[in-house]
């Protein structure tokens, strides 16, 4: 059985090395010249600097492991180091707060935040636990055949229980009595780009997981994930058709059949899409899925920068705060303007890896949330924000740190929309409630028997160790619709769960 992967990104791959090893044959289509999509590097073309273009946190280091195991990358091809701190919070007054992994000395600052701090802070571990272990299970682990598999009694009662369809903000009020605090354990949902305010509390298990399985960094950087893959996918004999765009994908009486690119049309026994959900429907033969309206994900304002300095007392990662974020947040995701005073974060890899530049230099990373709006005045107002922002960074963390730039990159929400993310939104379609579990387009989306979807605007959604995980649950639906073509000259990986 043949089937074609339409898009390389972290989902594209993965998919295409687990449906080998279950026996099929498999062709990989990317439009791109590289495979990775979004994780990538921003380089400056001489060699001299290169620093990751998306994703910089590596969360759920076991997920991802086990999955590329399975996937047949062995884990000692990839090397984690742990980050900890986790990371540093800098606020305008010149105070900074520092978030730990280690639950114990976590206590021991928020206790120090404020009297009861710390007990406030272990009721929220405890209560996480218990949200995590079954929000994995009844949400991560399987895919849904409708929002009725998803609203089932079991599941309503616990989000009812623990009230995580509320948004994580206000939901966080629950636990900590400051302001800032609030902030630093609702901010992650912008690591997904949802809304701080109306991503439902769900998303809590992010900054949770922090604290359980730790913020790591991929040796190299996260883009060399990208390199790892195309290598197993090569190895595996998996065929990449590179520069090659899909313009249409096939169907005939409700089944998927192939695809057409480059005016030919090529038959295939099933298809999996990994570009950016929305953008399945312009693929579709005779508009067989409706153009659905979705709300897209927040933007980004990027700025990536190539240094002769390297500042040893700053962490791999940060996050510089305004007096009031959530004005910042409102600018986001209501207003849908750039803020003047914006909350952002600085990911810095010297800190953790210092062969990330040259002795003596570093490369650093801004990360601005805007709104996922192309028409915003990129080059005027954009680039003023971007001077206000470096500004404050070097301020309160990086001294010296506009005349020590010897290159420098931007990108925004335009460049998103070019490379085919819907409406500009840097991490799919949002984590609010109607579109998150069996509210999401699932890895079978449609009915068309044969057509699959994975990637960050798919069920279980984006970050790249939970896009994998959708990598999994597709396999896993395919074998079960159309069998395993597995081969025994095929190696097993060593394990599968
Ligand atoms: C700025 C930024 C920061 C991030 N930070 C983190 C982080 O710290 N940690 C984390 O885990 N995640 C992070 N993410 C999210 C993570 O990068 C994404 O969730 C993940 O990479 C998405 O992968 P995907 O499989 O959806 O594919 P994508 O990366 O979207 O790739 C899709 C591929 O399909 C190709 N394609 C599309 N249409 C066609 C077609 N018709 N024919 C052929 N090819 C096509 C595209 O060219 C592209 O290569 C970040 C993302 C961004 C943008």
């Amino acid at each position: 059985m043949k089937i074609a992967v339409i898009g390389s990104g972290v989902g594209g791959l993965t998919a295409a090395l687990l449906l080998r090893r279950q026996g099929y044959e498999v062709e990989l289509y990317e439009k791109d010249a590289k495979v990775g999509g979004r994780l990538a590097f921003e380089e400056d073309g001489t060699g001299r600097f290169r620093v990751d273009q998306g994703p910089t946190i590596v969360l759920l280091p076991e997920l991802l492991l086990d999955i590329l195991e399975e996937a047949g990358v062995p884990r000692g091809e990839i090397e984690l180091l742990r980050i900890d701190p986790l990371y540093d919070f800098y606020y305008p007054d010149g105070s900074r707060w520092t978030k730990w992994q280690d639950a114990g000395q976590q206590e021991r600052i928020m206790e120090a935040a404020y009297p009861g701090g710390g007990e406030d802070f272990r009721r929220y571990m405890q209560d996480m636990e218990g949200l995590f272990d079954y929000g994995f299970q009844a949400f991560l682990s399987r895919t849904f055949d409708g929002p009725r598999s998803f609203l089932t009694p079991a599941n309503l009662a616990f989000l009812l229980r623990s009230r995580a369809y509320r948004g994580l903000r206000p939901w966080t009020a629950d636990y900590f009595r400051k302001e800032r605090i609030r902030d630093a354990y609702s901010l992650q949902s912008l690591y997904i780009g949802g809304s701080p305010q109306q991503s439902p509390a769900l998303y809590g298990l992010i900054p949770y997981s922090e604290h359980k399985h730790g913020i790591w960094y991929l040796k190299g950087g996260y883009g060399t994930l990208a390199a790892t893959l195309e290598r197993a996918c090569r190895a595996a004999g998996i065929t990449l058709h590179l520069e090659t765009p899909v313009d249409r994908v096939l169907t005939e009486s409700g089944r998927c059949t192939g695809i057409e690119c480059g005016g030919q049309r090529i038959g295939y026994d099933a298809v999996v899409y990994n570009g950016d959900y929305p953008g399945l429907s312009s693929l579709l033969e005779g508009g067989r899925a409706k153009r659905r309206s979705y709300v897209p994900s927040s933007g980004c304002l990027l700025v990536y920068l190539g240094l002769d300095r390297r500042w040893e007392n700053a962490g791999a990662h940060q996050f510089f705060m305004p007096d009031r974020h959530m004005e910042h947040m409102r600018d986001v995701f209501r207003r849908g303007k750039l803020s003047a005073a914006p909350s952002f974060y600085a990911f810095n890899p010297a800190a953790v890896d210092p062969d990330a530049a040259r002795p003596g230099e570093s490369v650093l990373y801004f990360l601005i949330p805007v709104p996922a709006d192309e028409d915003l005045d990129w080059d005027g107002e954009g680039a003023e924000l971007i001077e206000s922002v470096l500004e404050r960074a070097e301020q309160l963390c990086f001294p010296g740190l506009r005349e020590a730039i010897r290159w420098r990159r931007v990108r925004t929400p335009r460049d998103a929309a070019r490379a085919g993310l819907y409406r500009g939104g840097s991490f799919g379609i949002a984590p609010v409630l109607r579109q998150s579990g069996g509210f999401r387009p699932q890895v079978k989306p449609l009915p068309v028997d044969r057509l699959y979807a994975v990637g960050a605007s798919v069920h279980p959604g984006g970050g790249i160790p939970i896009v994998m995980q959708g990598a999994r649950l597709l396999g896993r639906l395919i074998e079960k619709e159309l069998g395993s073509c597995w081969k025994p000259a095929l190696p097993l990986s060593a394990k599968r769960s």
